[in-house]
């Protein structure tokens, strides 16, 4: 690994431009990320950490990075962006429970955990909000059916010390008066709680350019190799950035990436997920207060109200490789379950129908830290909790990005797991689909 202090630092050997001020960040905040490098005029760069996709994940690498007095170029043609612009933002370690994801949950909850503070932080670092919301989550069921499901997960709870507190239908109501009246009962989780990923991105372009970072919106055409030890990658635009450590943080495409060696191929695939986005005018609010989650005849739909007024409802969970296409049908049935948890949402104006792609692995859990490819680190494979997970994911990779090893809390989630020719993973995947069946099959 290059020395600590070094700068990336382009042809002419110049160091990148300080960042700018907070009132830089014009428009949607995107634009003003610090010393963003683009194509034509760069043509070699040299640095301790590049950072090949710049979503939440790989953001909150590079920042974290930074941090530990790291030199990190991230690469992305469209830094910022990703299934984060799409995502609800629940930070669900408990309601998210699934069979058979036990080792994960320890993971998701020292993330949970550190979410007030990473908010605090990065609100700070950047001049701007993360969104972050303390407001806890409510499931519920609508039938008997999803009644004993629901009994199950707040079992399953029970069995692994968590605290969720069982609620009649009327107290579910008078919790949330704008539940359906027919809603039979349900699981008040107060540590589950909601951040605005958008928001959260946004915050981390700047915090990152703050932090030095330089933002180059490049793709990486293909990793560069010097006998087995990968040494950067060749960009879109010509650049060759030479690296001490290469990180590969491109989401559901890691395992595209072109020179990537067989042996470190993260086994990632694309999820898809639709999600509607409705306003609650003032005069409506609060028309929630807290997360309001179900399993409608077997499908989990969520409804995430935003302290700003909008409300997130969502998602579908489709097997439809990289098609991000918004459908009536994806749209209907996510209004349709929506509507009959919360009547009222009918009369709210719907101001967005997105799409987006989960980065899905084998196991569900993320793959972190050193591959088995000397220079090579990876941070993927969030499937749907890359946003509950980033506080971990940054410490966990400024660790092994500065020492060569994961902190232990991160270590069963090694990319060895995975490698070729490595002993198969013990997943269990009927449990899981059980799982899914038990907390619906959307999300
Ligand atoms: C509908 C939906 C709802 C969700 N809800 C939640 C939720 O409530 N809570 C939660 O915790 N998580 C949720 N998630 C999951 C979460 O959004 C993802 O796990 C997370 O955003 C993954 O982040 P990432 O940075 O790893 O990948 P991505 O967000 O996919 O970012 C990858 C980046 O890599 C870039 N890239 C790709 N290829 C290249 C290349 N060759 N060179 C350079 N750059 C490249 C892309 O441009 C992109 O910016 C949801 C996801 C969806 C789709």
């Amino acid at each position: 690994m290059a020395c600590p202090e070094q700068r990336p630092t382009g042809p002419t050997g110049t160091t990148p431009p300080p960042p700018g001020p907070p009132d830089a960040d014009a428009g949607d905040g995107r634009s003003a990320a610090g010393p963003a490098l683009s194509g034509g005029a760069a043509t070699a760069l040299t640095t301790d950490v590049l950072v090949i996709g710049g979503g939440i994940i790989g953001l909150t690498v590079a920042w974290r990075a930074a941090g530990q007095g790291l030199s990190v170029v991230v690469a992305d043609p469209e830094p910022g962006g990703g299934a984060a612009r799409v995502a609800a933002g629940m930070l669900a370690a408990v309601t998210e429970l699934h069979y058979g994801e036990e080792a994960l949950l320890e993971l998701n909850l020292r993330s949970a955990r550190a979410w007030s503070q990473f908010a605090g932080e990065l609100s700070q670092a950047a001049g701007t909000g993360t969104g972050y919301r303390p407001c806890g989550t409510l499931a519920v069921a609508l039938d008997s059916d999803d009644r004993a499901q629901l009994r199950e997960l707040h079992t399953l709870h029970q069995r692994n010390g968590l605290t969720s507190q069982w609620l009649t239908g009327r107290e579910c109501r008078r919790a949330e008066p704008m539940l359906a009246p027919g809603v039979r009962g349900g699981l008040r989780v107060d540590g589950d709680h909601q951040v605005d990923p958008r928001r959260v991105t946004d915050a981390l372009l700047v915090a990152c350019g703050r932090a030095g970072v330089a933002i180059h919106r490049a793709s990486s055409r293909r990793l560069t190799l010097r006998a087995d030890r990968v040494t950067g990658a060749e960009l879109s635009d010509g650049t060759v950035v030479s690296a001490g450590t290469t990180v590969v943080a491109c989401g559901s495409r890691s395992g595209d990436l072109p020179g990537l060696p067989e042996a470190a191929r993260p086994p990632v695939r694309p999820v898809k997920g639709q999600v509607v986005r409705l306003r609650v005018p003032a005069s409506r609010a609060p028309f929630l207060s807290r997360t309001v989650r179900a399993v409608v005849r077997g499908s989990a739909v969520y409804l995430v109200p935003r302290a700003d007024g909008e409300l997130v409802i969502g998602a579908t969970s489709e097997e439809q490789g990289w098609d991000t296409t918004v459908t009536a049908g994806g749209v209907y049935e996510l209004l349709r379950d929506a509507h009959e948890l919360v009547p009222g949402l009918t009369e709210l104006p719907l101001t967005e129908t997105c799409a987006g792609l989960r980065p899905g692995t084998p196991d569900n859990a993320p793959l972190l830290g050193p591959s088995v490819v000397p220079g090579l680190h990876l941070a993927t494979g969030h499937y749907r909790n890359g946003v509950l997970l980033a506080p971990a994911t940054g410490e966990a990779l400024a660790q092994s990005l500065t020492t060569g090893t994961l902190p232990a809390y991160a270590a069963p989630f090694g990319p060895e797991r995975f490698a070729t020719g490595a002993a198969p993973v013990d997943h269990p995947r009927a449990e899981s689909r059980a799982a899914d069946d038990l907390t619906g099959a959307r999300r």
